[in-house]
């Protein structure tokens, strides 16, 4: 899925900058070609008009100078001289009249260059004067002029009248072989009454007239010329194909179809462009002076055109090579430019979903400890250099019943220690601001409750460079472990049978007890109890009724004695009873009172034991005061222990006073 949305990225890294800098070049690069393509068309309308110019000029050129000779006093006298003699004259006069037509003939075809043949031909057809570029050309009077075209539409002519024929092979010799393509120009020559004396006829050199128009091999375009049915009148050129005469149509088929249209016009073909006119010899003259002009039915107007290039896109781009390379490197650079920013996004995307997870486990983290630390089964806070609380965990103020913001920078934390146990916390503390940076202490919470809490601080210092910031402790919940530690203690003091004291237990308290009685000057006795034949009872009734006997025992004294009276089970069957502020006949009343019950109360053994399930027993005591001075129970015991057995002695069953 990811891979998939990164190639999805990366295609429209390549696709959108493609098609961005394709959006931005087109505008500019299509006005361009059409700023082209315009001075393209501009260019061929120039070259039109100018080649148009230069044909047109070319050829009244030579209407004029066909129209001047064809005036020339000489050219009348010398046919003039022909005509009257009816026959041909070939006279001195004529001689010198011919040489000096000649060498005019010979000037003009010699200076203007663009004629092929000059003649000066008679009514009846015959060439009397000829000269020609071509030296092969037979001299006359051999050429018969009668039946020419050109010959005959001339001699239909007025003065200054004009017959131009349409572009043809000719220049023609004996054999009529075709030398180059040319036009006749011929005019009527009019002697001074107006008599008809013969024609002039000019042949002109078509290719040379035409020899400025651009050819197809030329970049900067084709000339295109035809006559009024389409066909081509442009000569031939070396090396190229053979098209004069043939329509245009063939080769250019869409440029004739828009020549042949309209008359003047510029056209966008399928790469061409094409500026065009036309024109017809007849009435179009130019600064000619010539009267009518005749030509060859069907051959006119002239359709004259330049045929340019269309420039192209690819024509532009070959043009200069700096102009693709640029734009190659525009859409290289800005492919690039995509591709860095996906890759980059895609590395960036990557390290913040790292990130985002980073920070989600580092959240989920610090929830956890935040989590360990508020419920810890342990107390944690921290304290200011005061010892003001500025930061608790929730176990603790749980313990002291406090809600953190009754507790957070309001109070110190000493206000929630005992006074008892407040000195050992500050000594703590102490040691915590002090070098040592930390310090425990074991002291009592005061709970909010009123119940005291028993704990042990660990406390350590944070300090940095600018010395001591707060100090962060653990507190530990003591409580429990006290219990425990009275437990062991209170079973370490009992006898597990009657659940008496036991001796330490019996001394212990005759410590408190002897100190108290010290200090209040008040008596204190102590009874030793022994109970009589027991051996005999374990043996009678089994191990067990006597372990009932001794719990009997232990009830029913605890009955008969006072509070504060402390009764212990010494050992087997033996028990003591420190009585504290007892003289010596309060003891032996009360020694006296616990034989009686003893004797009167027979111990509840089950009836598995005995008939009816209870057992009489006796009990022998001893009793004596403990003497001021002694600071053990000792010499007491001894002496209770010594009325005992006199007790014993006497009978059982007996109270005996030991005196000190
Ligand atoms: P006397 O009247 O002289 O005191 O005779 P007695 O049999 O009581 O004296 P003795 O000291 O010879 O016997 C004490 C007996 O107490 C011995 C012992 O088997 C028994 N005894 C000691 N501790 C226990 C106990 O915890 N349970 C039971 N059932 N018997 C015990
Ligand atoms: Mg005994
Ligand atoms: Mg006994």
């Amino acid at each position: 899925m990811i891979i998939k949305a990164f190639w999805a990225r990366l295609t429209v890294a390549v696709l959108l900058p493609v098609s961005l800098v394709t959006l931005t070049l087109t505008p500019i690069v299509v006005s361009h070609l059409e700023e082209r393509v315009d001075g393209t068309r501009r260019s061929a309308e120039a070259l039109l008009a100018s080649e148009y110019d230069l044909l047109l000029r070319g050829m009244n050129e030579s209407f004029n100078q066909v129209l001047a000779t064809a005036e020339y006093p000489l050219l009348r006298r010398f046919l003039s001289r022909q005509d009257a003699a009816e026959t041909p004259t070939w006279g001195l006069a004529a001689q010198s009249d011919w040489e000096q037509l000649e060498a005019l003939f010979d000037t003009l075809l010699t200076h203007f260059g663009r004629y092929t043949r000059l003649a000066v031909v008679d009514t009846e057809g015959r060439e009397w004067v000829a000269t020609s570029t071509v030296p092969l050309l037979p001299r006359p009077p051999v050429v018969d002029h009668g039946t020419s075209t050109a010959f005959l539409q001339a001699m239909a002519l007025q003065a200054r009248d004009l017959y131009v024929s349409s572009p043809h092979l000719g220049a023609s010799g004996a054999e009529q072989t075709p030398v180059t393509t040319v036009i006749d120009i011929a005019t009527p020559i009019v002697g001074d009454q107006g008599e008809r004396l013969g024609v002039l006829l000019f042949t002109l050199d078509w290719s040379r007239l035409t020899a400025s128009l651009p050819h197809a091999r030329e970049s900067r375009g084709e000339a295109l010329l035809a006559g009024a049915q389409g066909r081509w009148l442009l000569p031939d050129t070396d090396g190229q194909e053979a098209r004069f005469g043939q329509p245009v149509a063939t080769h250019w088929p869409a440029a004739w179809s828009a020549m042949s249209d309209r008359n003047q016009g510029t056209v966008t073909l399928e790469n061409h462009l094409l500026a065009f006119r036309s024109h017809d010899l007849r009435t179009q003259h130019y600064r000619s002076q010539a009267g009518t002009i005749i030509s060859d039915p069907g051959t006119q107007p002239w359709r004259l055109g330049i045929l340019m290039l269309r420039p192209t896109l690819w024509g532009l781009l070959k043009e200069n090579p700096v102009q693709p390379l640029a734009i190659a490197l525009v859409y290289l650079l800005s492919v690039a430019f995509g591709l860095f920013w996906v890759l980059s996004n895609h590395r960036l995307r990557g390290l913040r979903q790292r990130a985002l997870l980073f920070s989600r486990e580092a959240r989920q983290y610090a929830n956890e400890v935040q989590d360990l630390y508020e419920h810890a089964p342990c107390g944690y806070h921290s304290l200011d250099s005061d010892g003001r609380v500025i930061k608790i965990n929730r176990t603790e103020l749980e313990w002291l019943g406090y809600r953190a913001d009754e507790v957070i920078e309001k109070r110190r934390y000493r206000d929630f220690v005992t006074p008892e146990t407040r000195a050992a916390f500050d000594a703590a503390f102490r040691q915590v601001l002090g070098e040592g940076q930390e310090g425990s202490a074991e002291c009592e919470l005061q709970c909010r409750d009123g119940t005291r809490l028993p704990v042990a601080i660990q406390a350590t210092a944070q300090v940095t460079d600018d010395g001591f910031q707060y100090s962060r402790a653990m507190v530990f919940d003591l409580s429990e472990r006290k219990a425990l530690e009275e437990r062991l203690e209170r079973q370490a003091l009992a006898d597990p049978l009657t659940g008496l004291g036991n001796r330490r237990a019996l001394e212990d308290q005759a410590a408190m007890e002897i100190a108290r009685a010290e200090r209040s000057g008040a008596p204190l006795s102590l009874i030793a109890v022994d109970l009589d034949h027991f051996k005999r009872i374990n043996d009678t009734y089994g191990h067990d009724v006597g372990d009932m006997v001794l719990q009997a025992f232990a009830k029913l004294a605890r009955q008969v004695l006072r509070d504060g009276d402390v009764l212990c089970r010494m050992g087997g069957e033996e028990f003591a009873v420190l009585l504290p502020d007892t003289h010596r006949e309060q003891a032996l009343q009360v020694a006296e009172r616990l034989r009686e019950a003893v004797a009167t109360t027979p111990a509840q053994v089950g009836q598995d034991a005995t008939e009816d399930g209870t057992l009489a027993y006796t009990a022998s005591l001893g009793v004596t005061l403990v003497c001021a001075g002694e600071t053990t129970l000792k010499p007491a015991i001894k002496r209770a222990d010594q009325g005992l057995y006199a007790a014993k002695e006497t009978g059982r069953n007996r109270v005996e006073w030991e005196e000190a």
